[in-house]
């Protein structure tokens, strides 16, 4: 078993440390909000005070952060301060936010200049998957380290794939959400036309499942409240994967589209709809809540 060393227990890192601590990882986990770290406290991990702390005689250090600046600045620091100057080089990284494949180059060369093996591993699965251990993990860096590395993703996941090079796991990452995008918007705009032309949601949903319009939004994730449980329409839409998330993940992926010069209409637009949703002041609610641009009762 390994000594971890977790840092951001926001709604994704919570239920993955936990699946760690179950698979009898010994934790040490940082949060910046420090009530993040209570429900693992109890669960038996030891919460150290700082980020430093929790990598002291650590063999695996994994952070899950929101967005590019903050892994940037956790590993690399405002002044050369940041953590990797603090690792040993036995140590394994393994950064699993979604960020800028650019960053995750970036940051992984600096690790790699002081002898640190350091992977991107972005995740898919939501907090759904997070929670039950099912998570695909999109890897890029080193064959050595993907198969350092695979055991321990294993405990908090079902598919490990390794997409290429330090980068490869966050292009790959983007290039999905920015489709995940178009089809869950792309879902509540025909849900909600066949509300609208009479239909009951649930059975349409049905229908499109087990046709040729299928999709994870309709089958796994639907966005139309009343359809099904234990997904954020269930739940007024809290928690789960946040508006501000998915038009972060949209932004990654039209930047990466300028810099490869790529043809990407359909994720402009749907990025353009996330906005619509955002100046409703839905920032902080799960991505699915695009139904509500489309509800008209
Ligand atoms: P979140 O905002 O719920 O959690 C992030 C946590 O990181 C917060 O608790 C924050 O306080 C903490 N944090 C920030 N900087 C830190 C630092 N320097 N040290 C320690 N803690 C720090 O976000 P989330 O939903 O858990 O998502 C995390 C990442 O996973 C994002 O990059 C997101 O795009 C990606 N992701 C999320 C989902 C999802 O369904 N929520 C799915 C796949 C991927």
């Amino acid at each position: 078993m390994a000594r971890i060393g977790f840092l951001g227990l926001g709604n994704m890192g919570q239920p993955m440390a936990s699946n760690l601590l179950k698979a009898g990882h010994k934790l040490t986990v940082f949060d910046l909000v420090v009530e993040q770290c209570a429900p693992l406290a109890d669960q038996g991990a030891t919460i150290a005070d700082n980020a430093s702390s929790a990598i002291e005689n650590v063999d695996v250090v994994i952070s899950m952060l929101p967005a590019s600046e903050d892994v940037s600045l956790l590993y690399l620091g405002e002044n050369g301060d940041g953590l990797l100057d603090q690792l040993s080089t036995y140590t394994l990284v393994i950064d699993c936010s979604t960020i800028a494949a650019e960053t995750a180059r970036e940051v992984a060369a600096a690790a790699n200049d002081r002898g640190i093996t350091m992977l991107d591993a972005p995740v898919s699965g939501g907090v759904g998957g997070a929670v039950a251990g099912t998570l695909t993990f999109i890897v890029g860096g080193r064959e050595s380290g993907f198969d350092a590395a695979k055991p321990i993703l294993k405990d908090m996941g079902k598919n490990i794939f390794h997409a290429g090079d330090a980068g490869a796991g966050q292009v790959a990452k983007i290039c999905n959400n920015m489709l995940l995008a178009i089809t869950m918007t792309g879902t509540a705009e025909a849900l909600q036309m066949g509300v609208d032309n009479g239909l009951d949601p649930r059975v349409l949903s049905d229908v499109i499942s087990a046709s040729s319009g299928g999709n994870w939004a309709v089958s796994t994730y639907n966005p139309y409240p009343g359809v099904m449980e234990n997904v954020p329409a269930a739940n007024d839409y809290a928690r789960g994967f946040l508006v501000r998330l998915m038009i972060k993940d949209l932004d990654l992926a039209l930047g990466m589209a300028d810099q490869s010069t790529s043809y990407t209409p359909l994720g402009k637009l749907a990025r353009r709809q996330y906005e619509q949703l955002r100046e409703r002041g839905a920032d902080d609610l799960d991505f699915s809540s695009i139904q509500s641009l489309y509800r008209t009762e």
